[in-house]
């Protein structure tokens, strides 16, 4: 017997149409890429968003079809997001900061038809544009400019493309389960691999981002998602902000710790979500402009470790919770956060802090679990180590266009990350077991590195391991053998870069050694390298 309830889908479109109808007049503050904030609402996103997937469809789109974004967070990407994908469209966004044959690949694996800009991107795109034949729409994100349109053959505006939409176009009648949105990732060796979420995911992830143990937006709240909507969607709090009506802050290209403490002042910001290394900024620009952040009271902290001194500092000195959380592009990318249980609050105050410092435990709807080299789980009692595997409604189970086989372990997720998990299910992570640094929040390929680095005459051998850095969390630091008779500097080892990958991806430090430690296979034993030069890059290491 089947319960006998309405079987309601759980599509984008119904989160932007809730914010419209209980939040019309709810406010969303849009930094715009020429500068200058522009104010805008819950209603005139939806009207806007159902004006663009109804023009899509004038320009003969098929459903399904992919759109890129290349965009900042702004009022626009805001409206592309409900309105491509509740169009039953794919929205890709992607991520400007990766080089350009890595663009070229996404996009056309992606199969991308459409593309959206912001202005900051026309070179870029320019650049790339005869390598993506397969795009047939490019369009600017502004009002319409001549000299523009004259340059870029075919260049569409998008305020004169949503203005053929009708703001009362009916949402098409979407299954769940479609595919929503599309976000490649760059955290895995070879190729970026792209993770395709579905409506019902988004909006599942959506609620458990809304309870209170997990980020719980609110009405009463003005969010600033720091984190950039190319970025898993801006960890979804576009569609956990109009799942809840909360007011909403976009802060366009302006980045940097001054603008970003004018933006908290200035709208009032109560939340706001960011990597570690964004906070650094603020942190010491709020300091220098003496600014209290007085409406700021929690701050979302993750993507990379964050360090316990930032979670102090935010606590004692500018009275923010800071809630340490992991996630990644393959869940949504919610998977823990850092939230207390009943029986902490007993405890001494600073044993409660130090309960704040690690990654945090999962909501309904993950699950965790660590396992040795044969997959056997590992006992959760704070101190094993192991794999981390995942499962659950809004974690891949497949890359797009890749084999299952590939993908999943006995149908959980392989991270990649190296945790303890304690008896509360509380994470700590440790290591990374996949072959890749991640600094400022952005993956760098060290496999990508090695195999340059090995192009080069004068070496023999060549290891790249991410040392710890005060300010981007991890950097490149290349470990070469030299070629029999050569010494080549550190400037000549770092040359064979140039060109070859985007400038911040270029190690910070050559170090030169007699030979790799390698184990029975011939594998090069990286956790030795990080033990022996993990520290170069700080003070004292
Ligand atoms: P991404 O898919 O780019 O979001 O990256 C996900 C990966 O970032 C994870 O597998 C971790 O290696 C790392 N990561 C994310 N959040 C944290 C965190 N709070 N602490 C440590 N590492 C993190």
């Amino acid at each position: 017997m089947h319960g006998q309830m309405m079987n309601y889908p759980l599509t984008i479109s119904s989160l932007v149409d809730h914010a419209a109808r209980y939040h019309g007049s709810t406010s969303i503050w849009s930094v715009e890429t020429a500068g200058g904030v522009v104010e805008t609402s819950w209603a005139a996103v939806s009207a806007n968003a159902r004006r663009l997937a109804d023009a899509l469809g004038q320009l003969g789109l098929g459903p399904q079809t992919r759109c890129g974004t290349i965009a900042w967070n702004n009022r626009r990407h805001l409206e592309i997001y409900f309105g491509v994908s509740g169009g039953g469209y794919v929205c890709h966004t992607i991520n400007p900061r990766l080089f350009p044959e890595q663009l070229v690949y996404i996009i056309h694996h992606a199969e991308d038809r459409v593309l959206f800009i912001d202005r900051t991107f026309v070179p870029l795109v320019k650049a790339i544009r005869p390598q993506i034949p397969d795009v047939e729409y490019i369009v600017l994100m502004e009002g319409r400019d001549d000299a523009l349109a004259a340059e870029i053959e075919g260049l569409l505006f998008y305020d004169e493309l949503i203005a053929k939409g009708d703001p009362g176009f009916d949402w098409p009648a979407l299954d769940e389960n479609d595919a929503s949105s599309l976000c490649y990732t760059s955290g895995t060796t070879g190729h970026p691999k792209g993770v395709l979420y579905s409506h019902r995911s988004t909006v599942l992830h959506a609620f458990a981002s809304n309870t209170p143990d997990c980020i719980g937006f609110s009405a009463r709240d003005v969010v600033l998602p720091v984190v950039p909507m190319f970025h898993v969607n801006a960890w979804g709090a576009p569609y956990a902000c109009a799942q809840v009506g909360a007011r909403l802050v976009l802060p366009g290209p302006g980045l940097d710790g001054p603008s970003l403490v004018g933006l908290i002042d200035s709208c009032k910001v109560t939340i706001a979500l960011g990597v570690p290394t964004i906070w650094q900024g603020l942190l010491g620009a709020a300091e220098a402009a003496g600014s209290g952040l007085e409406t700021l009271k929690r701050t979302v902290v993750g993507g990379s470790a964050c360090p316990p001194s930032m979670i102090a500092t935010f606590r004692d000195r500018y009275d923010v919770e800071l809630i340490h959380a992991w996630g990644m592009t393959e869940m949504s990318p919610l998977g823990t956060s850092n939230q207390p249980l009943a029986k902490h609050l007993d405890l001494p105050v600073a044993e409660q802090q130090a309960l704040r410092e690690n990654q945090g435990r999962p909501p309904w709807g993950v699950e965790m679990k660590i396992v040795d080299d044969q997959g056997n789980t590992l006992p959760e009692d704070g101190e094993t180590q192991g794999d981390l595997h995942v499962r659950g409604h809004w974690i891949l189970s497949n890359y797009y266009r890749k084999s299952i086989e590939s993908t999943l372990e006995n149908g959980w997720f392989p991270t990649g990350d190296v945790a303890t998990l304690d008896p509360d299910g509380y994470l700590s992570i440790k290591d990374r077991s996949k072959d890749i640094i991640k600094s400022g929040g952005e993956w760098i390929s060290s496999v990508d590195l090695e195999n340059i680095a090995l192009g080069h005459e004068q070496l023999a051998d060549a290891a790249v391991i991410g040392a710890r850095h005060e300010k981007w969390d991890e950097r490149p630091v290349l470990i070469v053998v030299p070629a029999e008779g050569a010494t080549p500097s550190e400037a000549d080892v770092l040359a064979i870069y140039d060109g070859q990958i985007a400038k911040w991806q270029v190690p910070d430090r050559v170090i030169f050694v007699d030979s790799l430690p390698r184990n029975a296979t011939g594998k090069v034993l990286k956790r030795d390298l990080r033990e022996a030069h993990g520290d170069v890059l700080v003070e004292g290491g």
